[in-house]
C-alpha cells in the first residue's frame, strides 16, 4: 500500500510539470516584457505573487485580457493592489492585474455604479460570469501606479483553481535573459554546542571568490558537527538593472542533491513564511535577505524538494568534502558556488551567546505576560522556537524584546486606561516606537470599557499615546467662490499627524461625491465626468475623521455651468 501511494505521488508531480498550457494565455501587455519583480521573488514578509512588469517609466498603458474569460473580481484599495482586476479563464486559471490606472469604460461604469451606491472609492465587488465578459485581447485597463506601488508597472499574476499564484514565466511569456545569477553573500552555521566552522561555533560570513566565469568559490573551510549554509542571491534580466529573484536553488553533498528550493507555485496561506525561509535577524540587523539552504523545525513551506537531511550536511571524519549550491534563473541560466570543507575534530574556541530572562516563551504554548497597567497575549504558535524574551515595562512603556525575531501569527497587547479622566479617553491609543527617532506609530487599537488592546505581529517598544490633533483639509484647485465650469477635477489635499486617517467623507449640496484618496500625494480627486453635480450653486463637504476619533469639517462653495 504504501509503495503504491509513493508511487502515485511520484506520477503526479512529473505529470504537474507539463500541465501549463503554453499557447493559451497573451501577453497583458503589447510592450516588450521587462521585469521590476519576479515571481517568488522576497520581499517584505511575504513571497512576490507575480511578476511586476515595467511600463516604461509611464502610466496608461493599455492591459489586455490574456485570454476569453470574465471578470470575477473588481477590487480598489487605498493601499496593497490600488485598482486591481481579476479574470477567471474557462481553463480555470485566474489572471490578476494590480495597480491599475483605471479600468476600461464598461468596467470603469460598472465599478463607480458600485461605488455610489456603496458611497465608499474603496470597494470589492464579484461579478457573476454574465455581467462582464472578456474576450483574449481585449483592451480591459491601463496601467497606473495605484495602491503600494512605488512607482508605475503592472503586477501580474496568474492564479489556479484553488487561488494559489503560479510564476506566469511557466505559461509562454518571453523575457530576455542571458544574464547568470549573481551571490554576494554566503554564510555557514555551525549547528549545536559543538560543531565548528574554522573553530568558531557561531555563524561564520564567509568571504566569496568569484570565478572568470560567472561561478564563485570559497576558500576550503575547516568544520565539523552538523552544519548548514545560506546566501544571499539575485538575478537581473539584460534588459535592466532590477535586482530581482531567482527560480531554483538546489544544492549538492558530494555530488548527492541534499536540497532543492523551488518557485513555480506556493499558496497565500504559506507566503509569511518566507520569513522562516530568511535569516530573519539578519535581515533586521543588516536590511540583506539570507536564504537559508537548510529547513528548520516548525517551517510549512511547500517550497522544499529533493530533501536529504533537511539540507544540513554532517562533517564527521578528517576526509575532504565539496558542498555544492547550483543557482537557476528561469531561462536556465546558472551560476554554481563551491565550497571545499576539511573535516576537522576539535570543539570549538568560542560558543554561541544565548541571553537569559525571566520569561521563557515556550512556542507551542500560550503565555500571557503582565506588569503595571500592560498584559501581553501570545498564542499557541505564535513564535516559529521557544526562546528567552525581554519583557519590561516602565510607566507607559512596554519593552518587548526587539523585533528580530519571526513571528507566526499575531499576539495581543492591552492597557487598563480606569486611571484616565473619561475625557482624555478618547484620545488615547497604543503606539509603537519605530525609526531612528522613536517615532510613535499608531498600532490599530480597539477599546473594550477601560482597556485599550491591539492585535500586532511586531516586537518592539510600545507606548501609551494621545492624539489631540485633528486632521488637515485644503483645497488645492480652487478657492471659495470659484467657478469651475472649465475643470475636470475637484482636487482636495487631507493630512492627519498624529493616528493618521481612518475615513473621509465629501458631498456636493448634500449628496455624496466619489473622491479618489491618493495617500501618496494625500490627495482627494473627484472627476467632474462622473455628472454628479449638475447645479450652478454648490456647497461642498469634506469630513475627515483621523484613527482615534478626532475629526475635521471643510465647508465651501463653487460654481459650475
Ligand atoms: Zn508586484
Amino acid at each position: 500500500m504504501r509503495k503504491f501511494l509513493l508511487f502515485f505521488f511520484i506520477s503526479f508531480s512529473v505529470f504537474s510539470q507539463s500541465e501549463y498550457p503554453q499557447d493559451y494565455f497573451r501577453s497583458p501587455l503589447d510592450i516588450n516584457i521587462v521585469l521590476a519583480g519576479t515571481f517568488a521573488e522576497l520581499r517584505s514578509n511575504h513571497f512576490h505573487s507575480g511578476l511586476d512588469i515595467k511600463t516604461k517609466r509611464v502610466e496608461g498603458l493599455k492591459v489586455y485580457g490574456i485570454a476569453d474569460g470574465y471578470v470575477s473580481r473588481i477590487k480598489i484599495a487605498h493601499f496593497g493592489y490600488g485598482k486591481a482586476l481579476y479574470v477567471t479563464h474557462p481553463n480555470g486559471y485566474t489572471s490578476v492585474y494590480a495597480h491599475l490606472q483605471k479600468f476600461n469604460p464598461e468596467i470603469e461604469n460598472y465599478i463607480k455604479g458600485k461605488q455610489y451606491d456603496k458611497e465608499s472609492f474603496e470597494i470589492e465587488i464579484f461579478p457573476t460570469a454574465e455581467e462582464l465578459k472578456i474576450t483574449k485581447g481585449d483592451v480591459i485597463a491601463y496601467s497606473g501606479n495605484t495602491g503600494s506601488s512605488s512607482g508605475p508597472h503592472l503586477h501580474f499574476e496568474i492564479r489556479d483553481n484553488a487561488e494559489r499564484p503560479i510564476n506566469p514565466m511557466l505559461f509562454g511569456l518571453d523575457v530576455k535573459d542571458t544574464t547568470k545569477p549573481i551571490i554576494s553573500n554566503v554564510y555557514a552555521y555551525p549547528i549545536g554546542a559543538n560543531s565548528h566552522i574554522n573553530g568558531s561555533n557561531k555563524k561564520q560570513n564567509l568571504r566569496v571568490i568569484p570565478q572568470k566565469n560567472g561561478d564563485y568559490k570559497i576558500e576550503e573551510l575547516k568544520a565539523f558537527g552538523t552544519i548548514g549554509f545560506a546566501i544571499a542571491t539575485l538575478d537581473k534580466q539584460d534588459l535592466a538593472a532590477n535586482k530581482n529573484g531567482v527560480y531554483n536553488i538546489s544544492t549538492y553533498y558530494n555530488g548527492n542533491q541534499n536540497l532543492e528550493i523551488d518557485f513555480k507555485r506556493f499558496s497565500f496561506a504559506e507566503t509569511k513564511h518566507l520569513n522562516r525561509l530568511i535569516d530573519y535577524s539578519h535581515f533586521k540587523e543588516n536590511k540583506e535577505r539570507l536564504q537559508k539552504l537548510f529547513i528548520e523545525e516548525n517551517n510549512p513551506l511547500s517550497i522544499y524538494n529533493n530533501i536529504i537531511d533537511n539540507g544540513y550536511i554532517k562533517i564527521d571524519d578528517t576526509t575532504s568534502s565539496v558542498y555544492k549550491a547550483k543557482i537557476t534563473d528561469f531561462k536556465g541560466n546558472e551560476t554554481n558556488l563551491d565550497i571545499a570543507i576539511k573535516g576537522e575534530n576539535k570543539l570549538p574556541n568560542d560558543s554561541k551567546e544565548e541571553i537569559i530572562t525571566q520569561h521563557y516563551i515556550q512556542h507551542d504554548l500560550e503565555a500571557e505576560l503582565e506588569a503595571e497597567k500592560f498584559k501581553v497575549n501570545f498564542y499557541k504558535d505564535t513564535f516559529y522556537d521557544s526562546f528567552f524574551i525581554d519583557f519590561s515595562v516602565n510607566n507607559d512603556t512596554l519593552t518587548l524584546h526587539k523585533p528580530t525575531i519571526p513571528l507566526r501569527k499575531s499576539f495581543t497587547i492591552s492597557y487598563d486606561i480606569s486611571n484616565y479622566k473619561e475625557e482624555d479617553l478618547k484620545q488615547l491609543y497604543i503606539a509603537r516606537l519605530i525609526g531612528w527617532n522613536n517615532w510613535p506609530s499608531y498600532a490599530s487599537t480597539k477599546r473594550k470599557e477601560n482597556v485599550l488592546s491591539t492585535y500586532t505581529k511586531d516586537l518592539g517598544t510600545y507606548v501609551l499615546a494621545r492624539d489631540t490633533i485633528a486632521p488637515t483639509i485644503k483645497a488645492v484647485n480652487f478657492k471659495n467662490g470659484s467657478w469651475l465650469s472649465k475643470y475636470r477635477y475637484l482636487k482636495v489635499k487631507i493630512d492627519d499627524k498624529g493616528t493618521g486617517i481612518s475615513n473621509y467623507r465629501a458631498t456636493v449640496n448634500g449628496k455624496w461625491i466619489l473622491m479618489e484618496y491618493n495617500y501618496k500625494n494625500k490627495t482627494l480627486t473627484h472627476d467632474f465626468n462622473d455628472a454628479v453635480v449638475t447645479e450652478t450653486k454648490n456647497k461642498l463637504k469634506v469630513i475627515v475623521t483621523d484613527n482615534v476619533g478626532n475629526s475635521t469639517t471643510f465647508e465651501t462653495t463653487f460654481f459650475r455651468k
